[in-house]
């Protein structure tokens, strides 16, 4: 079977396509490479494109069985910043990329969705009939794609699987692919960073929080344990109807536990101080994965100190 990974030389994407690679299945990455890496796509063919370029996907799609599509932008801070760009992309070229799919003969669809569509929920750990009800404009682009895919799927038979992320973190073990995003905002790679120097301290933000030990908990998953689920939600598509699942471990991590977790890893003292709270973080964020388990028989089998020393290995190895 042959899969397009649309975004495959992002982050998430391109540890997809490797572990696709990896159990046998043919890779085609299509990225327009404007925050992707064309280094995280060696040893795959590499189609250069936007995914409002029909004419271009059209030939790609031809050539394919099923899409998995990571291409998005996903910064919570710039979406409020610039909106536009947000429902540009994530919205707008993106049903063009879904249009593309219903113009070929292509009628599976993996998604890469994102807890922020829950917002602020009420309970956790979230399951995946909790409201919708994102709270920043990222989290607004994603759920407009999810709906867009409910209809089309029941209007017109496509098959899709939406994978709500946790907290994504760590590197392949193989150390040829990680994390590189510029600018860096996410926990791991700046308590990293921090270690090494490469900025002066962790701003912990917001110390206050109703949580035991002040800062936020969040649900951190390892980036394969996330390229995993997304073989087996490649097989469940063979044989079974649409579904929406979250990915996470169900175990939250707060700020503190991540930093004395990397403290424990890498033998080196993590320089920190506690700064503002930042607009838009809840409290908590923790998955309830049952839902996954039962339809995929997937479960997240990396700890946190795994995915601290896979990307502390990256790290040191590539100098990021
Ligand atoms: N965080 C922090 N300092 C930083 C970056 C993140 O204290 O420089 C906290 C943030 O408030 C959140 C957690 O670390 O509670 C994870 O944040 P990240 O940006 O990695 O992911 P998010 O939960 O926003 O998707």
């Amino acid at each position: 079977m042959a899969v397009l990974v649309v975004g495959g030389a992002g982050y998430i994407g391109s540890h997809a396509a490797l572990t696709l690679q990896r159990r046998g299945y043919e890779v085609i990455i299509y990225d327009n490479l404007c925050t992707g890496h064309k280094e995280l796509a060696a040893g795959f063919e590499l189609i250069v494109g936007d995914i409002a370029d029909s004419a271009k996907l059209t030939k790609a799609l031809n050539r394919c069985d099923a899409v998995m599509h990571f291409a998005a932008h996903a910064y919570v801070g710039e979406s409020v910043q610039n909106p536009r760009k947000y429902f540009q992309n994530n919205v707008t070229a993106a049903i063009a990329l879904l249009n593309s799919v219903m113009d070929s003969r292509v009628r599976k669809f993996i998604f890469s969705s994102t807890a922020a569509v829950y917002g602020n929920p009420a309970r956790s750990p979230i399951t995946e009939d909790s409201p919708r009800q994102p709270v920043n404009p990222y989290g607004a682009t994603k759920l407009a794609f999810e709906n867009a895919l409910e209809a089309y799927s029941r209007a017109y038979g496509l098959r899709f699987v939406t994978f709500r992320y946790f907290n994504a973190a760590g590197a392949d073990e193989g150390g040829t692919i990680g994390e590189n995003h510029h600018p860096e905002t996410h926990l791991i790679p700046i308590i990293l960073q921090a270690i090494q120097g490469k900025r002066a301290a962790l701003e912990i933000f917001g110390a206050d929080y109703p949580t035991a030990d002040g800062t936020c908990i969040r649900d951190y998953i390892h980036v394969n344990d996330l390229a995993d689920a997304h073989v087996l939600g490649l097989e469940y598509l063979g044989k079974a109807e649409s579904a929406a699942m979250n990915l996470g471990t169900g175990q939250g991590y707060s700020v503190h536990e991540v930093v004395s977790a990397v403290e424990h890893v890498t033998g080196h003292k993590v320089p920190t101080h506690i700064g503002q709270r930042r607009a838009g973080d809840p409290a908590e964020l923790v998955a309830d994965p049952t839902l996954a388990e039962k339809l995929l028989q997937w479960k997240a089998k990396r700890s946190l100190e795994q995915i601290i020393t896979s990307a502390w290995n990256w790290t040191q190895k590539t100098g990021t």
